[in-house]
């Protein structure tokens, strides 16, 4: 059972990444304002992420790690609504059958924190011999998640990463999505050791001043805001994307659908299609999208390491909003 559970997150989890991205929208779900991640080796040897949303109650740190029981526990609302999306409850659980987790937490209500081991699933004790229960702690509302020695157990998966650079920039650019998108959210990345922020982002920036944050300004002073919605399809869209004196070596496109990053080839293709007509050949644009479908039209193709999302009506869609860049870009003085 326990070698099923192993192999099943490890399908979920292949780089350390997923496992960042995961705790990164728990905690956005948690409804913090502040992340900061802090991550070693790529992230193998540790992934750290302290937020200061609502904390986890004691009497949940038991069945915290179990497959598929969690799905938000009791001190959490579904803000987010993101229903149909995949990996319910399974995001700790997994992290837990492959690395060595931490979680230290205190809610609002709670007079001090509890801090917790996680293995196989299940509570562990933080020191040998000692037993496996959360032990109080002082710490601030909020809770800190640390993923250390991820794939310690599973030698093949640990032995496929090649540089622990090229798993932070992958992490750096998860992180940068985030912190583009999620406004009143104050976010820091960087790796142990060093004193600058690889990502830093103060919770009052605007979505501009977020893209010039993680970005850059060449990129920043170049955006065109647009918003398209339609009731026939269920959705409404907005955006900022880069005009025609912008061109780019690659198409980058920070793409949520209701608050989730995702992926989706479809959209990209039309992008860059769009853009063709703008920018000289070769030429790709910049395009930050966000899309709320809803949930009962979206359907996030669970294939772990595709994260690639459908939804229905997608042509129509995806043709609506840049029809809608179009016209931005048609209208706009270079
Ligand atoms: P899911 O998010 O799909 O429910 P996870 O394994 O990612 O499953 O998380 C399990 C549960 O743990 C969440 O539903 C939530 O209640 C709680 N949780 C996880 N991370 C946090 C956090 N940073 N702050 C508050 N609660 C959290
Ligand atoms: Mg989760």
């Amino acid at each position: 059972e326990d070698v099923v559970n192993k192999i099943a997150a490890g399908e979920i989890i292949v780089a350390p990444v997923h496992a960042l991205k995961e705790l990164i929208e728990n905690a956005v779900d948690a409804g913090s304002t502040s992340l900061e991640i802090l991550v070693k080796d790529g992230g193998l040897k540790l992934l750290q992420i302290t937020d200061n949303g609502c904390g986890i109650d004691k009497d949940d740190m038991v069945i915290l790690c179990e497959r598929f029981t969690t799905s938000k526990l009791k001190s959490f609302e579904d803000l987010t609504s993101i229903g149909t999306y995949g990996f319910r409850g399974e995001a700790l659980a997994s992290i837990s059958h492959i690395a060595h987790l931490t979680v230290t937490t205190k809610t609002a209500e709670s007079s001090c924190a509890w801090k917790a081991q996680y293995a196989g699933g299940k509570l562990a004790p933080l020191k040998p011999g000692q037993n496996a229960e959360p032990k109080a702690c002082a710490g601030r509302q909020g809770t800190q998640i640390t993923v250390e020695d991820l794939f310690y157990n599973v030698p093949t998966r640990r032995r496929a990463f090649r540089s622990a650079s090229e798993e932070y920039s992958k992490i750096a650019e998860q992180v940068g999505k985030y912190a583009v998108h999620c406004k009143g959210v104050a976010f820091s990345c960087k790796k142990h050791g060093e004193a600058g922020a690889g990502i830093a982002v103060p919770a009052t920036a605007t979505v501009r001043d977020r893209i010039r944050m993680v970005h850059n300004s060449a990129i920043a002073n170049e955006l065109i805001a647009f918003e398209v919605a339609n009731e026939q399809y269920g959705f409404k869209a907005d955006g900022l994307v880069s005009n025609a004196n912008y061109s780019g070596k690659r198409t980058t496109l920070l793409l949520f659908i209701n608050h989730r990053s995702v992926e989706s080839s479809a959209i990209k293709r039309a992008v860059e299609q769009t853009y063709s007509m703008f920018l000289p050949k070769g030429g790709k644009p910049f395009v930050y999208l966000s899309l709320e479908i809803d949930p009962a039209r979206v359907d996030v193709n669970v294939h772990p390491t595709k994260r690639e999302v459908n939804f229905l009506n997608e042509d129509e869609i995806v043709e609506l909003i840049c029809g809608e860049v179009r016209t931005r870009l048609g209208s706009v003085d270079t």
